[in-house]
This record gives structure tokens, sequence and C-alpha cells, in this order.
């Protein structure tokens, strides 16, 4: 925190730092059963910079119960005008807090401060405005029924679209804030409540923004938030009878358990999960042009983006060109804290995710796959990975077939376009993909033929609030955005009504 390269903190920052964070539960601050003594890290040094709590079954409880009096009381009572008036506060407010709001999310999960403002704080800012414009747009249909009897009988129907209820939302350590909205947001909007457990590495913001939602006039018992881990407090919020809908973003392995829980009680559920992302380049492209691109599409948030390219596959006769060149930029990134503004890749989450990402490094060299850059763990503080590209891979090594998400990729040559869309679909997973091409043609049948939920042409990341974003395969079940979010909060019931 002394380097002369770190921005400053600002004294709000600090401020709610120094505190034990307890739950937000109906409307406040509530203590967990247990002491606050959870540590929170900061992986750009692994110094502990704040202590939260863990929820227990009980504490999950009296959050669910909350979340229930408030679905049945004044949320459900009020206006969708009104909801919509609350969810454009609270977008002001994240707004106004927006630097303090970055600088703790760089802070807590070690990102690029640059990527803070204009991501976590400034697309979910745009991202609470579009989710409250819905909240008055909620619509059913109307149908002139043909029920045969009694003969001559006419019949009006109608759909109503209603809120789920309570909604349990899990979330993961890569977009803290940004992916607790996209799941508050649509929530509330639809006049559900909603019970929010962010991950264990990565509570802070989200504990920040439950005092905003009171500061935005939301009313207590809407918005609760409980911290601990996947295992506890995870599982009691998943287990529990009184939630509606389950809305989780996280690993496929517990996306798979949840689902399975969650259909135990038939409660709602999406899952928005891992990917291994193809990333296809064509020879007809300048290759320094795309470069910017295609780099972002692999390093952003240090690879740890669901999203993120991690399988290049590049036509035979561009293959050396473009590995050179993206050797030649990974080797000039600037390994440096999420706080010093001129560096250019920042820390991994944990040590535990580091250590992780560095073993499957190993392993892939150990048989025999070539590490053209990167491969180590620079010797520093913090959890730091080099930038890594592997060539020579086989296509069954787990560092081409496992969910790395890190700062690694693959690059394989292919023959031709329908090689590189085989090569693309041969994974159990269907996130998104991408397709660096000229010819609209192949730009286009790549988008037809690959299996993935997303399918960016000539980019490789850019997500919109109205664009749905989901997974085919093993990447998830269900969409999140646009009117698929809408659809995912609320229940269809039908109407039939004589007509004399
Ligand atoms: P994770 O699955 O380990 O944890 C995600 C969340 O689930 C955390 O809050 C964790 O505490 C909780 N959890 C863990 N075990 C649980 C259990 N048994 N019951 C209930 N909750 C439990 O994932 P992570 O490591 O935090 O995040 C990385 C993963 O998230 C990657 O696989 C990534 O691809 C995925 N992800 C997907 C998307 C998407 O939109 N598809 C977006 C971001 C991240």
């Amino acid at each position: 925190m002394t380097s002369p390269h770190l921005i400053a903190l600002l004294p709000e920052v600090s401020a709610f730092l120094q505190r034990r964070h307890g739950l937000w539960i109906d409307g406040g601050w509530q203590p967990a059963s247990a002491p606050a003594d959870t540590p929170v890290r900061n992986p750009a040094t692994g110094d502990i910079i704040s202590f939260v709590s863990d929820a227990s079954a009980d504490d999950v409880d009296r959050a669910v119960c909350a979340a229930r009096a408030a679905f049945d009381g004044p949320w459900r009572a009020m206006r969708p005008a009104d909801r919509e008036k609350c969810l454009v506060r609270l977008s002001e407010l994240l707004e106004t807090h927006g630097e303090a709001l970055a600088q703790l999310e760089t802070l807590n999960q070690g990102k690029s401060i640059h990527i803070a403002r204009a991501i976590e704080v400034g697309a979910s800012v745009e991202y609470v405005r579009y989710m409250a414009g819905w909240a008055t747009k909620i619509e059913g249909s109307t149908l002139d029924l043909s029920i045969p009897v009694p003969a001559g009988a006419r019949n009006l129907g109608m759909t109503l679209r209603e809120p789920v209820g309570v909604v349990g939302a899990i979330v993961p350590w890569n977009f803290p804030l940004m992916i607790a909205l996209w799941k508050l947001a649509p929530a509330l909007a639809c006049g559900c409540t909603i019970v929010l457990k962010p991950s264990e590495d990565t509570p802070l913001t989200v504990l920040r923004l439950a005092e905003l939602t009171a500061e935005a006039g939301i009313p207590p018992g809407v918005v609760n938030v409980v911290t601990g881990h996947g295992h506890s407090t995870g599982a009691a919020l998943t287990c529990h009878p009184g939630i509606d809908k389950l809305t989780f973003t996280g690993s496929t392995p517990v996306g798979k358990q949840i689902g399975h829980q969650a259909i135990d009680n038939m409660t709602r559920f999406t899952l928005e999960l891992g990917g291994k992302n193809p990333m296809i380049i064509m020879d007809d492209l300048d290759v320094p042009a795309i470069l910017p691109g295609l780099m972002a599409g692999c390093f952003f948030n240090q690879g740890q983006v669901c999203a993120a390219a991690s399988r290049l596959y590049i036509q035979q006769s561009a293959f050396d060109r473009v590995v050179g060149e993206l050797q030649n930029a990974m080797q000039a990134l600037t390994l440096g804290s999420g706080l010093d503004p001129s560096a250019t890749l920042q820390p991994l989450v944990t040590a535990r995710h580091r250590n992780r990402v560095a073993e499957l490094v190993s392993r892939a060299r150990e048989q025999g796959v070539e590490v053209v850059t990167g491969g180590q763990a620079p010797t520093r503080p913090g959890y730091y990975f080099e930038p890594t590209l592997l060539v020579n891979a086989a296509d069954d090594n787990a560092a081409m077939r496992e969910e790395i998400f890190g700062p690694v990729i693959t690059a394989t040559p292919v023959r031709d376009l329908d090689h590189a869309i085989a090569c693309a679909n041969d994974t159990r997973y269907g996130l998104a993909a991408s397709v660096w091409t000229r010819d609209l043609n192949a730009a286009l049948s790549a988008v037809r033929r690959i299996k993935a939920g997303t399918v960016w042409v000539n980019s490789h990341i850019p997500v919109d609030p109205s664009l749905p974003f989901g997974g085919f395969k093993h990447s998830g079940y269900g969409r999140e955005h646009g009117s698929a979010a809408i659809d995912a909060y609320t229940e269809s019931k039908s109407v039939c009504i004589p007509v004399f």
C-alpha cells in the first residue's frame, strides 16, 4: 500500500475495511451465530484486509424468512413504477459511490482498477438501469380460446406473469459485484425478493451493495446478504424449502449439485457455469490489427472469465504469424497490483486458485506440451501467474479439456474452417466462442455450426444487458439478460374466462 505507483484509497474504503462485517438481514446489519472472524485477503499481497462472518443454517433461515415476509408484504404491494424508481435510485447510488466500490473490488478480487471502474461499476450501473425499465413492461398475452364444450361457448384466455417468489442467488469470485447485480436487478424488477450469497473469497462489494439498497429506498427484507463458504452457507441456502428459485453462477460440478438439490424441492433454477471456449482465427485478417481483440478475449481479468477464450484454433497458413504476435504481446504484459494503473496483468484471486493453475500447466509440460512463453508463478508476494501460451497439446490433454480459468491459452493449427469447427465443438462445454475472418459466409457458417450460447465474430468477450447470455451443454441451464431474465424470475399463470 506504500508503493508510489498505487492509487490512494478513499477514506470511505479504509473505513469499510476496518469493520467486522455481520450479515445484512431485514434491512440492517445482524450478527451471525459465530463471530465475524473469517479473513478476507488482498490477492496482490496476500495480506488480510477485512473480516466477515460465516453464516450458519440458522442465519440463512433468518434471511430467507425476512425475504418471505417482504415478498408477502410491502414489496408485493408496491406498484411496478415504484420498483422501477427504487432500482433507478440504486443505479445512481452505485454511480455516486463508484470509485469506492471499484477500489474495494480491486483490493478484494485483485482485478485492474480500470476494469473495476468500467465493468464492475460502470457496466453494472447501466445493467441496473436497463432492468429497472423492465419493471413496468412485464406483460402476458390474451387468447381467443376454442374450448369445444358446452357447444357454442366462447372463452377468453389470458396469461399473467407473476414474480417467482424468494430467490436464492449464489455468485462466484471473478466479477463479484457485477454478477450479483445480474441477479438482483431482474429479480427485483419482477417483484421477487432475494437472499444473496457472495463467494467466500470476495464478499466485500456485495456487503457494501446491501447498504446501498437500503439508501435507495428498497424496503427491509427485499435484499438480504449472507456471507460464508459454499459447503455450509451455500448448501443451507440451496436446500432451504423457503426458496422458490435458485440462480447460480459458478463451476460446473457445483452447479450440477445445486441442480439436483433444486429438483428435490421443485425449486426453479438457472445455472451459469464454466466454459472451455474456442477462438477460431482464419488466415485472411491482418494479425497486428486484430491482436488487441485476441488478447482481450484471452486475458481480460487474467482469463478469469467464464467466456474467455482458452483454446485457439488457427488456420495452418497463419499459425506461426499469430503465435509469434501473441508471444510478443504476452511478454509485453506487466504484472502488478490492480491498484497500479500502469500494470497490465494482475494477480489471480487466491493462492489456492493460482496453485491449481500452476499445477495444470506443470502437468501439461510433463506430458510433452510445449510452453512457448510463461508457465511460472513468479517469486513475489501475491498470487501472480505469468501469461502462458501452450502449443502441441494433444486433444485429450487436460489443458485442452479442463477449464483453467487463468492466463493460460493453447494454440492448435487447423486445416480449414470445417476442421476448426469440429475441434471447437469437441468439448463438453458450450458457453461461448469466436470466429475471426473477413469472409462473411465463413463467419455465418461458423455461427450456425458452433454449439455455444454466444458466438462472437471478430471480437471475443463483450456482453450487453439486452443480449441473452448462458450456456449450451455442461455450461449451464437457462439464460440471463434481456427478456430471458424476466422469464427466469416470473411464473406464467393461465386464466380462462367464459364470455357470455
Ligand atoms: P464455485 O462453483 O467454486 O463457487 C461459486 C459459488 O458457489 C461461491 O459462492 C461458492 O461459495 C458457492 N458454492 C460452492 N460450493 C457450494 C455448494 N456445495 N452449495 C452451494 N454453494 C456452493 O465457482 P468459483 O470458483 O467461485 O467461480 C469460478 C467458476 O464460475 C468457473 O467455473 C467459471 O466458469 C464460473 N463462472 C461462470 C459464469 C457464467 O456466466 N457462465 C460467470 C462467472 C463464472
